[in-house]
């Protein structure tokens, strides 16, 4: 009989390192809840201690009544493939968004790493299909009832990615909703609300609205990403952009862009198209007008998106509403050349290659760890001309990351520095430059204020998904704001 007491909060992924998110919700002995079921990239895939490849699901299904999705980035999701292969038929409860972008995301990511058959893909995805549960923001959903024990789900906006969200679970002693006859205080004992936070995304994040604070939240599973930073302004940011976009031109060169397909290609374009339209008569470098600077998008699952998000506008936020209402196309503007198929990106990188002409190149993926950039990269990094643009986390053991490492520590830049990739070794002879904020993640100062924002302090508070210093970090920041930290 349930107690009002979480029998336990396990983690099967995303509790030390910044990938693979997996939390399972123990709330009877023969219950549970999955929150998450992301794939683990980089360092934190291999350190399966001493095991060199550690299974995917390592976990017992047998109590998991169903999986609850915050957003569709990988690190989130790209587990559900390997969930269902394990005999996974529960539901998976999400945002109307993520059910939208979810096929999408991970016929990609099954096609990349599992299996390039088009016929087991599809039988996959629409297997995956049919256990999508769709539910609006804001409104409570009753997930089931197990050993006395009933269990809601509240999404509600992270403005993190399009479709994001922290989830609100809500656990209450049999009946107690029904019968109406507890007072405040023993419905107060009876219950807890656990609240997983997902990702959050910062304030002003382009296109999407901020995340408001839970009511309540007796337990806060909290991401920890940037819990050790704080990002520039929105106004900085944009700024340092056009900055990096003018010094990056000026010496006639590509400047690449290793982008996540899902939020910052599209926050990306978003700006750009804002900082084509103000300096529309101005130049972005000698004899290159902002407004014929050409913009190169090439990752079809960024496309596919990037679609969604234009459809999508009812789930825009003001700021981008009044852009879109004075006929402006912030997702899908002239500048933008879109490359599709495999023979169009290798001509792209061989052109780019041979004329190193000035443009702006968004590939995916991210980290630099696969994806068109990996081609971009090993024939123009070597090149004086080109520069290199992060916008997002690098996590520890990604060619980003050695990149980003390298570029720190290149004492001169005629000296030549070499990073692995894709099997080779390449000199990186390009500048290399990163913008904290665009990686739609909330940074300390958001993370505090999230938390301070919910009315009663949470008993606890478990600082997941991010690496120790940020967790440290931010630890220290929120003590006080609830009963333990643990980090
Ligand atoms: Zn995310």
């Amino acid at each position: 009989m349930f107690t009002g007491e979480i029998m336990e909060i396990i983690h099967h992924g995303g509790r030390y390192g910044v990938t693979g998110s997996c939390h399972e919700l123990v709330v009877t002995e023969n219950a549970s809840i999955l929150v998450d079921c992301g794939l683990l990239q980089g360092n934190d895939a291999r350190a399966g201690k001493g095991k060199e490849h550690p299974p995917f699901i390592n976990f017992p299904l047998d109590r998991i009544q169903g999986l609850v999705l915050t957003h569709v980035h990988i690190d989130h999701c790209g587990r559900i493939p390997h969930l269902m292969g394990a005999g996974f038929q529960g539901p998976i409860w999400c945002t109307e968004a993520s059910a939208l972008l979810l096929p999408l995301v991970l016929e990609d990511a099954v096609k990349i790493g599992i299996t390039r058959d088009e016929k087991l893909i599809d039988r996959f995805i629409e297997a995956m299909k049919k256990r999508l549960v769709p539910l609006p923001y804001g409104t409570w959903h009753k997930v089931g009832s197990w050993d006395g024990a009933d269990v809601s789900l509240r999404l509600q906006q992270a403005g993190h990615i399009l479709g994001s969200a922290y989830a609100e679970l809500r656990v209450q002693g049999a009946g107690c909703e029904v019968s109406g006859k507890l007072n405040e205080k023993e419905l107060h004992s009876n219950t807890t609300v656990v609240v997983f936070s997902g990702d959050l995304g910062a304030p002003y994040t382009p296109l999407l609205p901020d995340p408001a604070p839970p009511e309540r939240a007796d337990i806060l599973v909290l991401e920890s990403t940037y819990g050790d930073r704080l990002h520039e302004g929105r106004e900085q940011r944009r700024e340092k952009l056009r900055q990096v976009i003018v010094r990056a031109l000026e010496n006639r060169g590509a400047l690449l862009v290793p982008a996540f397909s899902i939020g910052r290609t599209q926050e990306l374009l978003y700006e750009i198209e804002s900082l084509i339209t103000e300096h529309r008569h101005d130049e972005a470098a000698a004899n290159l007008p902002w407004d014929d600077l050409e913009i190169i998008v090439d990752s079809p699952l960024a496309l596919r998106i990037t679609d969604v998000y234009d459809r999508l506008r009812h789930l825009w936020d003001q700021e981008a509403t009044e852009v879109a209402s004075q006929g402006r196309h912030p997702l899908s503007f002239e500048q933008m050349t879109v490359i599709e198929g495999h023979a169009e990106h290798k001509g792209t990188v061989d052109y780019l290659r041979k004329t190193a002409r000035p443009c702006v190149v968004i590939a995916a993926g991210g980290m630099c760890a696969g994806g068109r950039i990996v081609n971009y990269l090993k024939a123009l990094m070597g090149d004086p001309r080109t520069d290199i643009l992060f916008v997002g986390y690098q996590a520890h053991g990604t060619p980003g990351r050695d990149i980003l490492e390298a570029a720190k520590t290149r004492m001169e830049p005629s000296k030549q520095t070499f990073i692995d990739l894709d099997g080779g070794s390449y000199p990186l002879r390009a500048a290399v430059h990163s913008i904290s904020g665009y990686s739609a993640h909330a940074d300390q100062r958001d993370l505090v204020n999230f938390v301070r924002g919910i009315p009663v302090a949470p008993q606890s508070i478990r600082l997941v998904h991010g690496e120790e210093e940020a967790r440290k970090a931010l630890a220290e920041a929120l003590t006080e704001r609830a009963g333990e930290i643990v980090r």
